[in-house]
């Protein structure tokens, strides 16, 4: 059993900042990650909202951010939180990998991409279907692509894959995007075609994704459309479950609940990131990490 002063769960934006200020203020605290570092952020086409960089890719930035981290804390990939459980002032984790105690915990655990739900999904994920147009996109150059969703990462994706030659249309279910303005105007001026009022009901192929079924809510024709490729950008689902299970507040849409702080209602539990919801930004992200390692880095204080 290892003991440290804080663990935090998640090498995204947020665990990676955390990491750097508990590190840097010599607690002895431990990043793990199920995944590598970066997480979802690594997937972002292009940022041109984070401050210092006019544009970056998730995966250029997030590298930065996580070389940054790695001079103070130890980040342990491929290692899933499986359980907690909390007696006095410890918490004891148990990993795939280890057991842990530690005197607090920040959840910077983020969130998974939601899934459609239909038929063949499951069987055609990488063959065919992706969630990461830019680990992805190259593959289906000069080949047909849709992209379902319609908030800033379907219309990201869309934009990402038409910059590299792939021929993309939307899919959404409703007769508006919730994009941002900047992303819907782009999409206009590159002119990438929009399917409205539309919902995918099958996809199909046999070793590879071949077509999908889809349906038209406003006149209810259905068709099949040969495709190449499907990036899913439906939304996401907070990765709270594990918080939850030692009684951590979570809100009707699974979110974790903090204070101004990032705390939790349990003493000793932090939260930031994504899986607090809120505004899904990178550099909210960044700065709810440092909110909460400084805020842990006072309780630890307290206890000890
Ligand atoms: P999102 O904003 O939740 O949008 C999800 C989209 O998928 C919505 O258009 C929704 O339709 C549609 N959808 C949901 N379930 C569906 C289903 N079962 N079938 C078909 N369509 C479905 O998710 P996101 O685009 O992944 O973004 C997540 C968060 O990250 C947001 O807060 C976003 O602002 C943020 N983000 C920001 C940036 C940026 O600032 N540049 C980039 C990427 C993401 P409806 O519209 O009908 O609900």
């Amino acid at each position: 059993m290892e003991e440290y002063d804080i663990v935090i769960v998640g090498a995204g934006p947020s665990g990676l900042t955390a990491g750097i200020y508990t590190g840097r203020e010599g607690l002895k605290s431990l990043i793990i990650e199920k995944g590598v570092i970066g997480g979802n952020a690594n997937t972002a086409p292009v940022i041109l909202n984070y401050p210092g960089f006019k544009s970056i890719s998730g995966l250029e930035l997030l590298k930065k951010i996580g070389e940054q981290a790695e001079k103070y804390i130890e980040i342990r990939e491929d290692e899933e939180l499986i359980d907690v459980q909390k007696t006095d002032n410890k918490f004891y984790l148990t990993t795939n990998n280890s057991k842990y105690t530690a005197k607090a915990i920040i959840f910077c655990s983020g969130t998974t991409y939601r899934k459609l739900g239909v038929k063949g999904e499951d069987e055609f994920v990488g063959k065919g279907i992706s969630y990461c147009s830019i680990c992805d996109g190259m593959l289906f150059k000069d080949r047909d692509v849709i992209v379902v969703g319609g908030g800033n990462s379907a219309a990201e994706h869309a934009l990402h894959l038409n910059d590299i030659g792939v021929n993309v249309t939307i899919i959404h279910r409703r007769d508006e995007l919730r994009a941002q303005q900047y992303l819907k105007d782009k999409l206009m001026e590159k002119g990438i075609p929009i399917l409205w009022n539309t919902v995918l009901t099958e996809i199909k192929g046999d070793m590879f994704l071949k077509s999908v079924n889809i349906h038209n809510r406003e006149t209810d024709v259905d068709e099949e459309l040969k495709v190449n490729g499907i990036f899913i950008a439906v939304g996401e689902e907070p990765n709270s479950k594990i918080a939850n299970n030692i009684g951590v507040e979570i809100d009707s849409n699974k979110y974790i609940v903090t204070d101004k702080s990032q705390k939790t209602n349990i003493d000793g539990i932090f939260a930031a990131g994504d899986v607090t919801g809120g505004v899904n930004q990178l550099v909210v992200s960044c700065g709810e990490g440092a909110v909460a390692a400084v805020a842990a880095y006072l309780y630890v204080k307290m206890v000890e």
